[in-house]
């Protein structure tokens, strides 16, 4: 029997270095392209996550409370696509942190919430298009306060352009009177067009990185489900999230329910205007029993106590379990959809009176300033989060081979 050839160490390197040159210097065959995989370096705060998701691997104790932690049992490792997958999955209800055992100040110093929103609001920016954009999420707070003034300069000088004053006759609800039409339509369409451009772009980024599968009739229908219901915002025992102690509330997810579906009624309220402009050439204003009005006011109010609620929750939480950075950016955004709500509801009010001009130019200006900020702010976190709840329900349909996990 033929023993194989043995060699010495230093003639074992010299045939490497052969094999390795040769390689390098083989011409590329057409037929058989390679694929060249770029493994990128984690960052610090990527590495933290990394850290702490070898340690709950070990532990498990939180496997009920969101849909991370079933994801985390399917790896042993933690690359950054996966990463930014389980970063986006986390809901930051603060469940695991109120409960975690080795929470600071114990020398393993987990804190899920606060890691995952670190590398969150990292792949905002990453992921952002056009990409030099993407550092306005790091200065949000500023980027929402400079596009609320900015919204509000224009509108008010415009008004004042067209009539010389912001006080008049009344004008019986006729908002054209102030802004013609086609002159609202194409700001707002071309900046609405816009938003939804550079956050579709983003998300198709987001989800070509973390490699998703293909997603099937029931998997899309789960992520519905869960993105519409916020289902991990009930801490997994259905009890709710925690706010600034151990003790569970439910209120977070009931105020976000109310700006979600207020937010929806408004812009459905638009929608039903613009069709009945242009579908059945009936234009505004409308009666207050009317379809967009009814949608409008009833919107308005749900999205002024949703937003003014989580952003009273937001002043109380814990602040060891967020990101500090980010709470411009949170409050910012909140905060303009409160002052969306009201500004608006007050221009129903006051849309017979000699104010109009300037209630309609003040809520233009608040929602241009909201429409601009859309894809370089906190609105962004619905979209990738979504993406990533569909992600999951994909997983979950794929044979685990590690198979020590729950799901
Ligand atoms: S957060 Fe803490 S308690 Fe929960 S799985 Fe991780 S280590 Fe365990
Ligand atoms: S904060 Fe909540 S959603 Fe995020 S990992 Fe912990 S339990 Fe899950």
């Amino acid at each position: 029997m033929k023993q194989p050839e043995t060699l010495s160490a230093p003639a074992t390197l010299s045939a490497l270095t052969r094999e390795a040159q040769a390689l390098a210097q083989a011409p590329a065959e057409a037929s058989a392209p390679r694929r060249v995989i770029r493994v990128l370096p984690l960052t610090e705060n990527e590495e933290e996550v990394a850290r702490q998701m070898q340690i709950c691997n070990a532990c498990r104790y939180c496997e009920g409370f969101c849909a991370v932690f079933p994801a985390m049992t399917r790896r042993l490792e933690f690359g950054k696509a996966d990463i930014h997958y389980l970063a986006n999955l986390c809901h930051n209800c603060g469940a695991c942190y109120h409960a975690c055992q080795y929470a600071p100040p114990h020398d393993f110093g987990v804190n899920v919430p606060q890691a995952m929103a670190r590398v969150r609001g990292q792949t905002y920016a990453d992921y952002a298009w056009p990409p030099a954009l993407g550092a306005l999420y790091k200065r949000n707070g500023l980027t929402v306060a400079l596009a609320l003034a900015a919204g509000l300069a224009l509108f008010l000088l415009l008004a004042l352009a067209r009539h010389g004053t912001l006080w008049h006759a009344p004008l019986a609800g006729d908002f054209y009177a102030i802004f013609p039409h086609n002159l609202m339509a194409a700001m707002f369409g071309a900046v609405f067009a816009f938003a939804l451009l550079a956050l579709a772009f983003g998300v198709t980024r987001f989800w070509r990185s973390v490699s998703p599968g293909r997603a099937g009739a029931p998997a899309l229908a789960e992520a519905a489900h869960d993105a519409f219901t916020l289902t991990y915002l009930d801490g997994g025992h259905g009890e709710g999230c925690n706010e600034e102690d151990d003790r569970f509330t439910l209120a977070r997810r009931r105020f976000h329910h109310c700006t979600f579906y207020g937010f929806l009624l408004c812009f459905a309220a638009t929608a039903v205007a613009t069709l009945y402009h242009y579908a059945f050439g009936w234009h505004a204003p409308y009666a207050y029993l009317s379809a967009p009005v009814l949608l409008g006011t009833i919107g308005g109010v749900a999205l002024s106590i949703g937003s003014a609620g989580l952003l009273w929750l937001n002043l109380r939480r814990d602040p060891a379990r967020g990101d500090a950075a980010q709470r411009p950016m949170d409050r910012g955004f909140i905060a303009l959809l409160l002052l969306t709500a009201l500004s608006g509801l007050a221009l129903l009010a006051g849309r017979d009176s000699g104010a109009m001009a300037a209630l309609l130019a003040v809520h233009l200006g608040v929602v241009m300033a909201l429409f601009a900020t859309l894809p370089y702010g906190k609105f962004a976190h619905g979209i990738y989060r979504s993406a990533a709840l569909l992600k999951s329900a994909i997983e979950k349909r794929q044979p685990d081979t590690l198979k020590l996990g729950s799901d």
